[in-house]
């Protein structure tokens, strides 16, 4: 842990009077754990000294602390830090395989000029000076027509308010990829937070609604870790799944049971009915906490019989009265949520519903419950001008949304927006969209249609400050520093941010993104007298206390809404209203080596994850004459994707899944399974190139828009399946 530490930033926007320097009381728990400067790593081959850097995985939002190891300058292994309350020196996957993504041969390493047509992917090679100054001069040019900038929340969501002013104000598109817009707008109108955390470290009962934790978000691996070993401690802690299909976190339950996609609200409810009428809730709780009454709530329930819910979600009322009987008894309990819950055209009332189980049985803020501690937002969207990413897209589809100049960070709508071509052809129009920027690692799908790419490093070459929940709830400030030198041209987006408002005359208040960083850091509460940045850059996290009393939620809750169903009420998606024999809802799933927008082009894990096949129940495939590995076509009202199906009993009769993640044109030919020499050898030895790299999904799916929080549903796509 020899790396200099550079402290002049935190100490700038420190407090006065705080004590940076008091290191003493504090020993890394890393060099504890495994390494220390008497006893360092070395390499066994060389006997070279192997530096570990910690560090944090952007992966997801997760904020697992890793520790990047690095010889003679080059980032030879990331693993998990032992010492991280987050994830405990667990990585998964996504984490391991970074270091591919950083050091992947086809990254944009210098700023692009394009020549061709928009979408032809030609380019000119420019300074930095050049594109910040183009960029700066468009973005002047097109302020009246608007701004918009769509890009990641977290850390970096001051600076892009701040940015945006600067340029004379614009839209912010935010991507919040820790949830859903549809949960988000729920847990915030309901608790007042955008997150909450399930005690499963202490917990009996693991009650999970379409969430698959084992292989995808919200959750991290820590959440994995905290679930196997509650389990093996205490076998009687039991774990139950509803999810149509039989996903990673379905295969390792004690129950899993495939419900119809989008009717969770209605199970929930129905449970929740029975509660009440069995005397299983908690009166107190209800009366005292919430803005409705026992009274109340046991009079809108009582239409939600087990019997309807049988009848609307294939789950077998026995099994609800059952289910909903063991979780009320259960001493501590958790709910979990997925996109199967609220990424619906219903969503926010979807999860609303669900949320109602921890509420009728108190089941929240106490040890083993879903905690709902303050402290975890770290500045996501939700300004006058903020707009969810889906109704943007689908107002830029619609022509309601002006766009004079699009900037897109990280993000890629012409990829994962409902209705991708219809996105295309907006961005191919010069007369649209007169001017197109895309800051990213690589040229992207929507890079195709850039006029200007930026390249940025990677989360492994840059500073970040996050924040994400630790054992039993308490907020880890987790710190991101480079583990590799900034690779070719590229520069964190907050200094790409800065250089364009530097062309445009402005100054946006920090000398460089590390700067930047240590500024945010310098406003965490009690870091000054343990340690300062000092601490962050030696041990990677900050943890303050454990769910102390002033990070708890406080405020009634909300049950009851002004808007929308008062009550959380169960609403019928409208395509199942005329759902036929022969048709399917589809369902997309993300694998467990995908993570949207970080790992397309990573040599190791599109060996693993490189194409996708559809999965279909046994009997309903076998009543079509279908085997598996059959070609068919997948067919909505906005066309076809042949695919090859697989026959399971893990699936739900009327829906068919798919894996996202898949189908893209950007990239590079990793991404589209195409052999090609590089300095890595292995570029040449893509063995799948014959089996393609898939399709994109989004394609046959129409916008579907829930209007409480703008999300797509993306959970109701009604298709027909054909042999090919
Ligand atoms: S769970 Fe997320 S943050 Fe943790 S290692 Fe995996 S990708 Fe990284």
């Amino acid at each position: 842990m020899t790396k200099k530490i550079k402290r002049r930033s935190f100490l700038k926007y420190a407090a006065a009077g705080a004590s940076a320097a008091a290191l003493t009381h504090y020993l890394s728990p890393l060099l504890t754990a495994k390494q220390s400067e008497d006893s360092p790593y070395v390499n066994r081959s060389t006997g070279k000294k192997v530096e570990g850097i910690a560090s944090t995985c952007a992966g997801c939002r997760a904020g697992c602390g890793i520790v990047g190891y690095v010889q003679d300058g080059q980032l030879m292994k990331i693993s998990g830090n032992p010492a991280h309350p987050v994830n405990n020196g667990t990585l998964c996957l996504v984490g391991q395989a970074g270091l591919y993504t950083a050091y992947d041969p086809e990254r944009t390493l210098k700023p692009l000029v394009r020549v061709g047509k928009r979408g032809q992917g030609q380019w000119k090679e420019v300074s930095w000076d050049e594109a910040a100054a183009e960029v700066a001069g468009k973005l002047k040019a097109l302020q009246k027509r608007g701004i918009v900038l769509e890009t990641r929340g977290g850390f970096t969501e001051p600076v892009s308010r701040e940015f945006l002013s600067k340029m004379g104000g614009g839209t912010l598109v935010s991507h919040d990829y820790v949830t859903s817009p549809g949960r988000k707008a729920a847990l915030m109108g309901t608790f007042g937070v955008a997150y909450d955390v399930p005690d499963i470290p202490n917990t009996k009962y693991i009650l999970n609604f379409g969430a698959n934790p084992y292989e995808s978000g919200p959750f991290g691996v820590g959440t994995i870790a905290a679930m196997s070993s509650a389990r093996a401690k205490d076998s009687s802690v039991k774990l139950v799944t509803f999810d149509p299909r039989l996903s990673a976190t379905a295969g390792r339950s004690d129950e899993w049971f495939p419900l119809m996609p989008g009717t969770d609200a209605v199970v929930a409810l129905a449970m929740a009915n029975v509660i009440m009428k069995e005397g299983l809730h908690d009166q107190s709780y209800i009366d005292r906490n919430t803005n409705t009454n026992t009274s109340q709530l046991r009079a809108h329930l009582a239409a939600y019989t087990p019997a309807l819910a049988e009848r609307i979600s294939g789950v077998k009322a026995e099994d609800i009265k059952r289910i909903a009987v063991e979780y009320a008894r259960a001493e501590r309990g958790v709910i979990l949520t997925g996109g199967g819950v609220s990424k619906h055209s219903h969503g926010t009332s979807n999860e609303r519903a669900v949320r109602l189980l921890s509420v009728v049985t108190g089941k929240l803020d106490r040890t083993g419950c879903n905690l709902t501690p303050k402290g975890l937002d770290s500045g996501s969207a939700g300004g006058a001008d903020d707009v969810a990413p889906e109704k943007f897209y689908h107002d830029l589809k619609e022509k309601k949304q002006k766009v004079g100049a699009y900037i897109v960070h990280g993000c890629d709508p012409v990829y994962s927006s409902p209705e991708p071509e219809e996105i295309k052809k907006i961005l191919a129009d010069e007369a649209a969209v007169p001017f197109i920027v895309c800051m990213d690692t690589h040229v992207s799908d929507t890079g195709l249609y850039a006029d200007v790419v930026l390249p940025l490093t990677t989360y492994l070459e840059e500073h970040g400050l996050e924040k994400a929940p630790g054992a039993s709830g308490s907020p880890v400030v987790c710190y991101r520093q480079p583990v590799l030198p900034a690779q070719g041209d590229s520069v964190p987006y907050v200094d790409a941010l800065k250089a364009v408002s530097a062309k445009a005359g402005h100054s946006l208040g920090f000398d460089d993104s590390e700067d930047y960083v240590g500024s945010l850091a310098a406003k965490v509460e009690g870091l000054s007298g343990e340690g300062g940045i000092d601490r962050l850059a030696k041990n990677g996290f900050y943890a303050p206390s454990r769910y102390a009393g002033n990070q708890k939620r406080t405020g009634r809750v909300e049950v009851a809404w002004k808007e929308g169903p008062r009550l959380p009420s169960f609403e019928q998606p409208g395509e199942y209203d005329n759902i036929r024999e022969g048709e399917f809802v589809m369902v997309k799933y993300s694998p467990g080596a995908y993570r949207e927008g970080v790992t397309e082009n990573n040599l190791l894990l599109k060996e693993i994850s490189h194409t996708n096949t559809a999965f279909i129940n046994t009997e309903a495939g076998k009543t079509m004459g279908l085997k598996s590995m059959d070609k068919v076509n997948l067919v909505s009202p906005l066309g076809k994707l042949e695919v090859e199906i697989v026959l399971t009993p893990g699936m739900q009769p009327r829906t068919i899944a798919i894996a996202a993640g898949c189908g893209h044109e950007g990239y590079g030919n990793i991404e589209r399974a195409k052999c090609f020499k590089s300095e890595d050898p292995f570029t040449e030895f893509i063995w799948w190139k014959n089996q393609g790299s898939g399709v994109n999904p989004n394609r046959i799916t129409p916008f579907n828009l829930d209007k409480a929080s703008g999300g797509q549903g993306w959970m109701l796509t009604k298709i027909t399946v054909e042999k090919a």
